[in-house]
């Protein structure tokens, strides 16, 4: 069938396919933003649209393999529509390079995570070039300790926003910095997202501004080491502890939470500003990686596992009640039984709220392929891997059961899971849910696939809670309930109940049951009517 007789293809539909960190979430939102512009629409289905993308992460093999796959997939499409656009950006782009034109030739772009801003001169060439040639946008190429030669090939990308790629209308991503200086020995990140480079404070925070004026209430500020965040302005060092004072103060802005921490740069204001600033969700994520100082030293994390313990004292101290939780890293080179067991014993000792477990995936350009050998099999660490989530597991259940008869504040974000794949079956149109986003095993790693979604600005802003019981709503205002989920104020996933005009809002739940990932309750808020006093039943 010739690509002009095609029924199913439409010109400026686009497809774009995310895999990986929120920071690849976010890039996608700012892609597919810039696209608008050009007059593209977003689609679910390939099959439909006439550019697909493809977001990828590069931090792990199989995180690779899964895109290789998807763009064997379109191999034939491509061939019956010619004129579709393909294009691959972001980390696996910057590392790859030409290899991915070698091995998918039928691929016309490739584009890595600094040049994202690209794109859309880069599609127009593309379509505008008779003799279809491949398109590279790539940065230089970064060895440990190279900063200033490739700085500025790697630009932090954030002239705009689309509100329909986010997590949900009243949460946002803001990116504070970009690339990363650690140079961890197993990691890409360094060479596939370049230095670190913290954004001028007064551009977050106009960003923050303005996401809140288009209803954002909660931030999610992102880098890949984030509390190493610092700009001088003016002779002035502003400190991620100064930044989110700055970000506290917007109106609109009711909850700040701050991924990914790095052990060695939890400073006491940091904590402190946590504490004291009522927005800033009490969770923080702050990897370990091993529980064996020899595995910490070839890993050259920069830190020991003594060091890492001060670090969660001084947590605990500052902030009490605050959740923690960890990435580890299992069968890296080297990694003995008895390693392996200082983990577990980590593990118990620091009770995290929940950790992300990651097989070691060896990865070229880095030091640890370098300098050491993959010794570890492969069923060796699948075990490793299922005895650690299995314990995770335990202490995360053990400790959410302490909530059981305890109330906590739930931003909701919308209908749980179930409640939305029921909602799919039914033909209703639904949120993604973050929860898409939890990885506590190495085989789900998170994506997303571009959709339109999205829900009107919740209509009862300007309502306040109080406690009343669900059992007491009448029976139609029961049947409108469904299942909600959200998260609390330390970063528990809770499941409930309820209205669905409370998406958006804030509400007490009372929690009576709970697995080791979430918290089961019930809502015990009812609102207040503005200016009359009287209390109005959530359900009716
Ligand atoms: N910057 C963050 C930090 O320092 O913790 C993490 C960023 S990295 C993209 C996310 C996680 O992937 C890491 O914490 C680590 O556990 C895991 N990871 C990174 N490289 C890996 C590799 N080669 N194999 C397995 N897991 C890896
Ligand atoms: Fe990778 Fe280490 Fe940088 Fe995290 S701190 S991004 S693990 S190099």
């Amino acid at each position: 069938m010739s690509a002009e007789a095609s029924p199913s293809l439409h010109n400026g539909r686009l497809y774009i396919e995310t895999v990986g960190c929120q920071m690849n979430m976010l890039d996608s939102e700012l892609v597919v933003a810039a696209l608008r512009k050009d007059g593209y629409v977003l689609t679910d289905n390939p099959k439909d649209a006439d550019t697909i993308l493809f977001n990828t992460c590069s931090v792990r093999e199989h995180a690779e393999h899964k895109i290789y796959s998807a763009l064997g997939r379109l191999k034939f499409s491509k061939r019956n529509q010619p004129q579709k656009v393909i294009g691959v950006l972001g980390c696996m782009a910057q590392k790859d390079q030409d290899l991915i034109f070698q091995k998918a030739p039928f691929v016309d772009i490739v584009v890595g995570t600094g040049q994202l801003a690209e794109i859309p001169r880069l599609i127009r060439e593309t379509r505008d070039s008779a003799q279809r040639t491949h398109i590279k946008a790539v940065s230089l190429g970064r060895r440990e300790g190279s900063r200033d030669e490739v700085s500025d090939s790697f630009q932090s990308y954030d002239p705009l926003r689309d509100p329909e790629m986010r997590p949900t209308p009243f949460q946002a991503f803001v990116r504070i910095m970009i690339g990363c200086d650690k140079f961890c020995t197993y990691c890409v990140v360094p060479a596939t997202r370049g230095p670190e480079q913290s954004r001028p404070p007064a551009h977050i925070v106009k960003e923050a501004r303005v996401l809140a004026d288009q209803g954002v209430k909660e931030l999610t500020l992102l880098g890949q080491t984030v509390n190493s965040y610092k700009y001088t302005e003016n002779g002035r060092l502003v400190r991620m502890s100064d930044l989110l004072a700055q970000l506290h103060d917007i109106d609109g802005i009711e909850r700040i939470r701050f991924i990914t921490n790095f052990p060695r740069d939890m400073t006491d204001d940091l904590l402190q500003a946590v504490r004291d600033l009522p927005k800033a969700l009490k969770y923080l994520h702050v990897p370990a990686q091993s529980g064996c100082d020899e595995i910490l030293k070839r890993m050259k994390r920069g830190y020991t596992v003594n060091e890492y313990r001060e670090m969660m004292h001084r947590i605990h101290e500052h902030i009490p009640g605050c959740s923690v939780s960890s990435d580890f890293i299992v069968g890296f080179c080297g990694e003995t039984e008895e390693s392996f067991e200082k983990s577990m014993d980590l593990i118990r000792e620091c009770r995290f709220k929940n950790s992300f477990i990651f097989k070691y995936s060896k990865r070229e350009g880095t030091k640890a392929f370098d300098l050491f050998e993959d010794d570890i099999p492969e069923d060796v660490k699948r075990r490793r891997n299922s005895e650690m989530l299995e314990l995770q597991n335990r202490v995360s259940e053990e400790d959410n059961a302490e909530f059981i008869g305890r109330r906590v504040s739930v931003l909701v974000e919308g209908p749980s899971k179930s409640a939305a794949r029921r909602a799919a079956r039914d033909g209703q149109p639904h949120d993604h849910h973050p929860e898409e986003l939890v990885q506590l095993s190495d085989d789900s790693v998170p994506h997303r696939k571009g959709s339109a979604h999205g829900h009107d600005p919740p209509d009862h802003q300007d309502t306040d809670f109080e406690p009343v019981s669900l059992q007491h709503a009448s029976p139609a205002a029961a049947a409108l309930a469904m299942q909600l989920t959200g998260r609390s104020e330390c970063d528990r996933i809770v499941v409930f109940d309820g209205n669905p005009r409370l998406i958006g809002s804030t509400a007490e739940i009372e929690i009576h049951d709970c697995s080791c990932t979430t918290l089961m309750g019930s809502v015990v808020t009812r609102q207040l009517q503005h200016g009359t006093g009287r209390l109005l039943p959530i359900l009716s």
